[in-house]
């Protein structure tokens, strides 16, 4: 899907073409004044000039919203936080993930099979945690541009041993133009050129400065290999959680993003969704995207199956009719023939937006605030 020219942008940000080129060179991206921007160089671009981008796809949005149940102040119930992590490559993401999943297996649940449904839960003092475990970069970018917000708090690993990197740069310019809470992991402290202290020096650059030092960013030295202040980490995720008093009804028909899906030789089309408002059952009718079903089946990353899941849980879900995409919204139906209907619709509109002029994400769906 076609975003904005590099000219457009300029013009948006009130910056002469060649400055814009001369600073996305800078960003590591090489364009020209016609060339087409993607999502990902369009947020870093204004997140370097200060500037917060919306994007908005006007078919995704609107349509949806109106099907949902409104909720009352005490309707409202805490939930478990979201949690994804980003950094630069090789600084420890899939390790820090492996090992977070392994630290906490709740009880009566060890022993079971952990399925990768694209989330996982686990519990520490009682509370869970949700870490979306699709690689974070992806999660943001696409699903951000698409109007879905999954991510509660991001966790930044920046390997000591390594430091400040690009990706790790672009992860702060993610979570920045998120809004989301930043906690940074400084991993690989047991190696002997380790140097903690240094990381925070360097991230103070991009305002991210340790409590210690008069800031207000969470820091936690850990090793994900040695599973050194892996607690501790989890702990602070709490903290964050606590301050934030992240809520949610789950008393209504289910609403939540589609993380992942694919079309299973044995399921059929399988739909990983987080639910982040109210109650998916079993036998709910749903629209997902632009495809409905009814959910015949649903399972947790541990294998288990479930018959409801409330706020901030991955599921698993069979019933699907087509295989919808990542970033796709869900929202569950009391009637099936209203999904279909529904779903129906939004094909349509789609179509129409793919192939008349709406498919660019024009000027004025950028709404930006300086
Ligand atoms: P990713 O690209 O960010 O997902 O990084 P990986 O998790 O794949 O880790 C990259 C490499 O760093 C692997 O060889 C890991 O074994 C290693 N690694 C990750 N965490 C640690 C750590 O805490 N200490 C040490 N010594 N090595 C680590
Ligand atoms: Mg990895």
């Amino acid at each position: 899907r076609g975003t904005m020219t590099v000219g457009e942008m300029a013009k948006a940000l009130h910056k002469d073409a060649s400055e814009v080129i001369k600073k996305l060179l800078f960003l590591g991206v090489m364009a020209t004044i016609n060339q087409e921007l993607d999502l990902d160089a369009i947020q870093l671009l204004a997140s370097d000039y200060g500037v917060e981008v919306e994007l908005k796809i006007p078919v995704e949005e609107d349509k949806f919203e109106q099907f949902e149940e409104k909720d009352e102040e005490e309707d409202l119930m805490e939930r478990p936080p979201v949690v994804t992590i980003m950094g630069h490559v090789d600084h420890g993401k899939t390790t820090l993930l492996d090992a977070i999943r392994k630290t906490n297996v709740t009880e009566g649940e060890a022993g079971g099979i952990t399925q990768h449904i694209g989330a996982y839960q686990v519990e520490t003092h009682g509370k869970k945690i949700t870490f979306l475990d699709t690689p974070g970069h992806e999660a943001f970018t696409s699903m951000r541009a698409r109007g879905a917000q999954v991510t509660d708090i991001t966790i930044i690993v920046v390997a000591a041993d390594d430091g400040v990197m690009p990706q790790t740069i672009e992860a702060i310019a993610h979570a920045k133009a998120a809004k989301v809470p930043i906690i940074v992991a400084v991993n690989k402290i047991d190696k002997p050129d380790s140097n903690p202290d240094r990381i925070k020096q360097e991230l103070t650059e991009y305002e991210l400065v340790p409590e210690e030092w008069g800031g207000d960013t969470i820091f936690c030295n850990i090793s994900a290999k040695q599973r050194i202040g892996l607690e501790n980490l989890l702990d602070m995720i709490l903290l964050v959680a606590e301050v934030q008093e992240y809520k949610a009804n789950p008393n209504k028909r289910a609403r939540g993003t589609v993380i992942e899906a694919e079309l299973d030789k044995g399921k059929g089309p399988v739909a990983r969704v987080l639910i982040q408002h109210g109650t998916l059952k079993v036998g709910d009718s749903f629209v997902a995207g632009v495809c409905f079903g009814r959910v015949r089946a649903m399972v947790n990353d541990k294998g288990k199956k479930l018959k409801e899941a409330g706020p901030s849980t991955p599921v698993e879900i069979t019933g699907l009719t087509e295989v919808p995409q990542a970033g796709d919204p869900f929202l569950a139906f009391e009637d099936e023939r209203k999904a279909r209907a529904i779903a129906e619709k939004r094909a349509i509109t789609l179509r129409q937006s793919e192939m008349g002029a709406n498919s660019r994400v024009t000027l004025d769906d950028l709404y930006k605030q300086i």
